[in-house]
């Protein structure tokens, strides 16, 4: 569910949301744009670490936090325990956790039907499945 984002494009979307792009800023939206594996935040900070050794956690959590709050990522809640990442500019699109593996992955969802009751304003939609994806449906059958 991947868009083509350039650094320019990625800019844009931060000025137009009122949010100064910084370096910080800029990389962990990229990062997240051009991630198909939905990380979570402490997989986002290991990336960009590497890259930028002064780099601090706190840096990066609280740029999430508020790329989410401005609407950029989407913050996903399947797991109690780890919030995962993806980008709000990918098509909308459901998720689905396996049991197994804990992978999420990517799945093609109509949103189009879903309305809202009125006065309702939502700005974020999640959908998600949990199950057995096929690796590891194919492995246990072994
Ligand atoms: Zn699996
Ligand atoms: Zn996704």
């Amino acid at each position: 569910m991947k868009t083509a984002n350039s650094k320019a494009a990625l800019i844009e979307m931060l000025c137009a949301a009122g949010i100064k792009p910084t370096t910080h800023r800029l990389s962990v939206l990229e990062y997240i744009s051009s991630c198909e594996s939905h990380p979570t935040a402490e997989q986002v900070y290991q990336h960009l670490v590497h890259e930028n050794p002064t780099l601090s956690r706190a840096t990066v959590f609280n740029n999430l936090r508020l790329l989410s709050d401005k609407g950029l990522v989407n913050d996903i809640n399947i797991l109690p325990d780890s919030t995962r990442y993806d980008s709000a500019a990918f098509a909308r699109h459901a998720h689905f956790m396996c049991r197994v593996c804990r992978r999420i992955f990517d799945i093609s969802f109509d949103m189009s039907s879903i309305e809202m009751p009125q006065k309702f304003q939502c700005d974020n939609v999640n959908v998600f499945f949990k199950g057995i994806c096929p690796h590891c449906a194919a492995k246990s059958s072994e």
